[in-house]
């Protein structure tokens, strides 16, 4: 069975004469564990096919099956369930909760499921993200990459099946934004987690296993890269 499969997508926005057709056509393989960058021009589709595979925006036709499981073909709170157990988001901003510590908001969504909190796995990722000695922060008094190591904790905390990250170095400097990455990296080796990156970053997409380009919600391009020491 393939990990990720991606038949025939279709995302038309707006309606009569004013449509967009942000992707076209779109098929794709992913498999388990494997990095993907996703890269383009703006206004290209990226965003659009990873709010898809998120279960967030849904397709205007065709399918997306996560280990089998045909995303949009149940009910909205089947819906909800996959986006809370099966996807972890990451976005250019990090919309943490401020009222909450940095520790609340990484359970937040576990919580918000009424499961019980893994607190080994909790401790394992405040140590991958350099965050154990900031666990009882608020936001506000964390700098810019940390912040976005706290949204990676958060998204990481369920053991997504596939994470999802639009542009996740957007807002930082280099040094931060590369830090971010080797995170992303690291969390990838360590729980074989499947990655899927948007960036317009060139330097971030050549440490991927594959990219994929996208040109008016088309892929163009399609390349595994050797595999890198
Ligand atoms: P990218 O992430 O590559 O910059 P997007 O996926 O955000 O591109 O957008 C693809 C196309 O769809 C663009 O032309 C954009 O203007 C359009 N688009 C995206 N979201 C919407 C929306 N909610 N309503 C109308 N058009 C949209």
């Amino acid at each position: 069975m393939e990990f990720l499969k991606i038949q025939d997508l279709c995302k038309v926005y707006g309606k009569d004469g004013n449509q967009v057709t942000a992707l076209d056509h779109v098929s794709l393989t992913i498999e388990k564990g494997e990095f993907t960058a996703v890269i383009g021009s703006s206004g290209s589709g990226k965003s659009t096919l990873l709010h898809a595979i998120a279960g967030v925006d849904k397709p205007t036709s065709g399918k997306i099956f996560l280990e089998g499981q045909d995303v949009y073909a149940g009910s909205n709170e089947k819906l909800a369930i996959f986006r809370r157990r099966q996807v972890g988001l990451i976005y250019q901003f990090h919309n943490l909760i401020p009222t909450l510590n940095v520790e609340e908001n990484i359970t937040l969504p576990i919580l918000m499921d009424r499961r019980q909190v893994n607190e080994e796995r909790l401790n394992d990722l405040l140590d991958l993200l350099g965050l154990q000695e900031r666990r009882r922060h608020l936001p506000n008094q964390l700098s810019g990459g940390q912040q976005q190591r706290v949204a990676i904790g958060r998204a990481l905390m369920n053991a997504p099946a596939v994470m999802l990250a639009d542009e996740p170095t957007g807002s930082l400097d280099s040094r931060n934004g590369q830090e971010i990455i080797r995170l992303l990296k690291e969390s990838h080796t360590k729980y074989h987690q499947t990655l899927i990156i948007v960036t317009h970053d060139e330097n971030i997409a050549l440490q991927a296993d594959r990219i994929i380009t996208i040109s008016d919600g088309k892929v163009v391009r399609d390349v595994r890269q050797e595999a890198r020491a």
